[in-house]
């Protein structure tokens, strides 16, 4: 299908973006990387009578070192971020994230804020972001504010981001260091999680010190896996410790039933990717 009529603005600053978002307000539309709005265009599932596109805007683009945290521009493209060496060693979950999101070509448009910003509970980089303690840096007509991740995800496809902000970057904490496994579960290669689970651990000697998971598609957003996290604090890595934390994965969770499974499979499959996850991570 083909869209309904729209008008189209580029700006080339984040400030003209936001001042044609307080202009046209609910009649506008962000465009990102286009991977999950034109599908929604084409279906005429939503009709803005302006799109503004962010894709001029270079000071959105790019990754830096920002010393105990790696900073990732909003419309940095998905095969950017998959090969980038600050990713790769300082924030190795979503490394491993996006190598397994979606294909080539929509990893070439989409971008790491568009993602983000997007809030599909099935998306693969919410968990890790909750996982890392992403902190997200929103940018509005009163300026700059940022928000934990924990505080990011309101409800399905719904976001901290107001309707008069952008997201101009994420900042990830480093975890140089962590052990780090994400898990996805999907029955056909490059699709969207069934269920996936992000867990990073630090461990000291053989016990596990601390350890961050967040799971995907278990409820209306991503989310952590808080009973499993605290019941590994102090535990060995061993298959008998790590299982019986993993036990607790679904608990607090209200995981969807559709055609790729039913809410009880996916909390079965949630305890057993956090122990698969965790185990890896802690290198065990
Ligand atoms: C066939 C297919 C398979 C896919 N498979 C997967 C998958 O396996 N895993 C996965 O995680 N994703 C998958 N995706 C989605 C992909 O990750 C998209 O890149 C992502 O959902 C949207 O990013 P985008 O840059 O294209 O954003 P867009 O589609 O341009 O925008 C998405 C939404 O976010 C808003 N938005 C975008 N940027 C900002 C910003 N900076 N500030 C405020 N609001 C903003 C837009 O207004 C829009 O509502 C798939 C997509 C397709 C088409």
């Amino acid at each position: 299908m083909i869209p309904a009529q729209f008008d189209y603005l580029a700006p080339t600053t984040v400030e003209e973006a936001l001042a044609a978002l307080g202009e046209h307000g609910d009649d506008a539309k962000i465009l990102a990387g286009g991977q999950s709005l034109l599908p929604v265009l084409r279906m005429r599932l939503n009709a803005p009578e302006v799109v503004i596109d962010l894709g001029k805007i270079d000071s959105l683009r790019g990754i830096r070192d920002d010393g105990d945290a790696i900073v990732i521009g909003a419309m940095t493209q998905h095969s950017v971020v998959e090969h980038d060496p600050l990713v790769e060693e300082h924030a190795g979950l979503i490394h491993q994230a996006v190598e397994h999101l979606a294909d080539v070509q929509i990893r070439h448009r989409g971008t790491f804020g568009g993602a983000l910003a997007h809030a599909d509970p099935a998306g693969d980089l919410g968990a890790p972001a909750l996982a890392l303690g992403a902190q997200f840096v929103i940018q509005g007509p009163g300026g700059t504010r940022t928000v934990e991740a924990d505080d990011f995800f309101v409800d399905l496809f719904e976001t901290a981001i107001g309707e008069d902000e952008i997201l101009v970057a994420v900042r990830v904490p480093k975890h140089t260091g962590w052990g780090s496994c994400y898990e996805k579960f999907v029955r056909v290669a490059h699709q969207w999680p069934i269920v996936a689970v992000a867990a990073t651990v630090k461990m000291e000697g053989g016990t596990i010190a601390e350890a961050r998971i967040g799971l995907t598609n278990m409820g209306n957003t991503a989310l952590r896996a808080r009973a499993s996290e605290a019941a590994l604090v102090g535990q060995p890595a061993t298959e008998e410790g790590v299982a019986a934390a993993a036990a607790l994965a679904a608990e607090g969770t209200h995981p969807p039933s559709d055609l790729n499974g039913e809410s009880a499979y996916r909390k079965h499959l949630a305890t057993v990717l956090v122990r698969r996850a965790v185990l890896n991570a802690a290198g065990a």
